[in-house]
């Protein structure tokens, strides 16, 4: 059966003195936890603070990016090793606001992928449809295009080891939750689209929501059979709220 993973995303939010509050906080309400894994991915400036506070704990550190080359002339990126370096174990990629706003494209994110199993990360691959798509009946295709370009060429002993985190950009911030119902058939579509690449190992999967998932809308996510888990940007931010969230999903 696959475990649970609670992710926090915490976009470009907190310095390094917040994050060292925050990891207090978590790790006094949900450091025993083991029945569910909790993951916090914090801006790069962050990691090094969360590596004192969190890396002999049971909270997972995650960054929120990385880039596909190991060392040398790429200036400003950070390579999957030098997160490993830093105790990170979980990266995100190909979130919606990088494909968005920063226009990252289905193969740099394969290859991010790929780069982040090498050095022993488990990535968060972030994929999901619009608005238009939905609307125009869409949303199925636009998926499972970005599930079989991002995981290109994977063995299914590495594809297993990717989490998939389903966000439909429509629910992301805007307080619009999918429901349940089309959250879980999306899930289920995302699986079959991994059966089809990679066999029986899809049922190993993670496959978690991402989309306005709060402390009161969890619970019943979590009964569905595909989803297993979730991926939760704003109500990530808080502590306090972010342990009661992780309650709620247990
Ligand atoms: P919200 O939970 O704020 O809607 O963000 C979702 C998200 O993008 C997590 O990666």
């Amino acid at each position: 059966k696959r475990h649970p993973i609670i992710a926090g995303n915490w976009k470009m939010n907190k310095n390094v003195r917040e994050a060292q509050d925050y990891a207090g906080e978590l790790l006094a309400r949900v450091g025993e936890v083991t029945d569910v894994d909790v993951v916090v991915c914090a801006p790069f400036t962050a990691l090094n603070a969360l590596k004192d506070d969190l890396e002999e704990s049971v909270i997972h550190i995650g960054a929120q990016d990385l880039f596909w080359g190991s060392a040398g002339a790429f200036t400003g990126e950070i390579s999957a090793e030098m997160l490993v370096d830093i105790a990170c174990t979980y990266v995100i990629v190909g979130h919606s606001e990088r494909r968005e706003i920063l226009h990252e494209t289905d193969e740099e994110i394969a290859k991010k992928v790929k780069a982040a199993l090498k050095a022993g990360l488990t990535p968060i691959l972030c994929v999901g449809e619009n608005l238009a798509h939905r609307e125009e009946g869409r949303a199925l295709a636009m998926v499972r295009g970005q599930v079989e370009k991002d995981l290109m060429d994977l063995p299914p002993a590495e594809l297993k080891r990717v989490v998939i985190a389903y966000e439909p950009l429509w629910a992301i911030g805007t307080g619009k939750t999918a429901s349940s119902q089309d959250a879980q058939d999306m899930c289920s579509a995302i699986r079959s689209t991994l059966a089809g690449i990679a066999g029986a190992v899809a049922d190993e999967v993670n496959i978690l929501y991402g989309g306005s998932v709060k402390a009161d809308n969890i619970a019943e996510l979590m009964t569905q059979p595909d989803i297993d888990g979730a991926l939760v940007g704003g109500a990530s931010l808080d502590a306090e709220g972010f342990a009661q969230l992780i309650e709620n999903a247990r």
